[in-house]
């Protein structure tokens, strides 16, 4: 897909049903390509097509706040910024956040792998928003460079700094979420350890439910349940976590940390 096929395609997507946070329409302020600081080995979006941690405008704000106009935005509980990649590499992220916010008191949802809050203006973008859902599966460098795969120059020490400078600043609720791989399922005491010392609002416990293709075409970006069967591309089921050992992870994190898990299986 290039540029000009995808002026056509709106930056809105849903609403899709998203188990942490309701209701879900999505902003994507990426778009075409896949564009991400992380390579996750389960990625929605298959094998990232541009890995970089170099923040640009992608799509001009004001395609992405007539697209919103135009979406169905009214039927959704909260309008969450995710999409092709990762959100905070767009420039206008905050921009977008504060013009939307103009059109509709929903609350505002970030999800992102928080590997670029050691910037003070990233951190300054994101504060409007009601909810961060930051990502968190490796409790050491092995298992990021494992399941992660970021960009070079990311490491585990500079994403934590940026969690708790991220953490001191901002007003809204913090949400730390963990995808439970064959490498990480087993380093429930590193994470909860990571977990203490962040102190977040709350934990999301997840496991792969969606399958990971083997090309990328946008429509990945919101494929959940009978979406994901319009993907062209072949596509490969995860490892899931059984509801036995996702339970016994909740109840090993909740007893190590006290704080309030929320689990995919729930
Ligand atoms: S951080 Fe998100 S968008 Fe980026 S590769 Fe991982 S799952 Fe995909």
């Amino acid at each position: 897909m290039n540029k000009n096929a995808t002026t056509s395609i709106s930056s809105i997507y849903g609403p899709v049903h998203s188990w942490r946070l309701g209701k879900s329409l999505g902003i994507d302020l990426i778009m075409d390509p896949s564009t991400c600081s992380f390579n996750c080995t389960y990625c929605q979006l298959g094998f990232i097509q541009k890995i970089t941690t170099e923040r640009k405008v992608f799509v001009q704000t004001k395609k992405v706040l007539d697209d919103f106009r135009a979406s169905n935005w009214q039927s959704a509980d909260v309008i969450t910024f995710s999409g092709s990649g990762e959100p905070t590499l767009a420039k206008n992220i905050g921009e977008v956040i504060t013009k939307i916010k103009k059109i509709t008191n929903k609350p505002i949802g970030i999800l992102t792998n928080a590997t670029l809050f050691n910037d003070p203006s990233v951190r300054a973008a994101v504060a409007g928003a009601s909810v961060i859902s930051v990502k968190l599966d490796a409790p050491d460098d092995k298992t990021l460079q494992a399941i992660n795969r970021p960009a070079s120059g990311i490491n585990l020490n500079l994403i934590l700094s940026g969690v708790q400078k991220l953490k001191k600043e901002f007003h809204g609720k913090l949400q730390i979420q963990t995808m439970f791989m064959p490498q990480n399922k087993n380093q429930i005491k590193e994470l909860a350890k990571l977990l203490n010392e962040i102190k977040p609002d709350e934990v999301a416990l997840n496991t792969p439910t969606r399958p990971y293709p083997s090309g990328w075409d946008i429509i990945t970006r919101g494929a959940h349940g009978e979406d994901a069967k319009k993907i062209k591309f072949e596509t490969k089921p995860l490892k899931q976590l059984t509801p036995e050992e996702a339970k016994e992870i909740e109840y090993k994190l909740k007893e190590s940390t006290g704080l309030n898990i929320l689990s995919v299986y729930k």
